[in-house]
């Protein structure tokens, strides 16, 4: 079966900054499982696995905007320490800030006694990636996971 809208994909990927070593892959660990046509991936990663099935194993390379979008100055915040939870916090470093919209990934400029500087724009954002991807299943998506935009069962939203 190919890969087209509407088709849940279970994947390995590694992604690197263009012309930088991979600092995130799933090879050796969990794949990630996506329902496409609804914005669960990068739209350039997403356009790549387009036509694809299972077993193909492939590398493409995609723009910063068709990745995270460019990167934006200006987009520093002040966020109280508590809404970072647990999280080790290093001035430089990433950590995840529970947002209104959901989880955020931002990065660490200044670390206060009750507040966080941070940078808005996501980590990669206006980077051109390059990921290795492994497709390792394809299925069509149940009308009621189209309805809800995710994948319900392994890999996905259990409710
Ligand atoms: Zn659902």
């Amino acid at each position: 079966m190919n890969i087209d809208k509407n088709h849940v994909v279970r994947f390995h990927y590694s992604v690197a900054v263009v012309g930088q070593p991979s600092n995130e892959s799933s090879f050796g660990g969990e794949p990630v499982t996506i329902l496409t046509g609804h914005r669960n991936i990068i739209p350039g990663l997403e356009a790549a696995m387009m036509g694809r099935a299972k077993g193909d194993r492939f590398e493409v390379t995609v723009p910063s905007a068709e990745a995270y979008g460019a990167r934006e100055e200006g987009r520093v915040q002040r966020v109280p320490k508590k809404h970072f939870g647990k999280q080790r916090l290093v001035p430089g470093g990433q950590a995840i800030v529970q947002t209104n919209a959901g989880a955020r990934a931002v990065t660490v400029l200044k670390v206060g006694l009750s507040v966080v500087d941070v940078d808005l724009n996501h980590p990669m954002a206006g980077q051109d990636l390059h990921f290795d991807i492994e497709i390792l299943d394809v299925r069509e998506a149940a009308k009621e996971e189209v309805d809800h935009g995710h994948v319900h069962g392994e890999g996905g939203v259990e409710h």
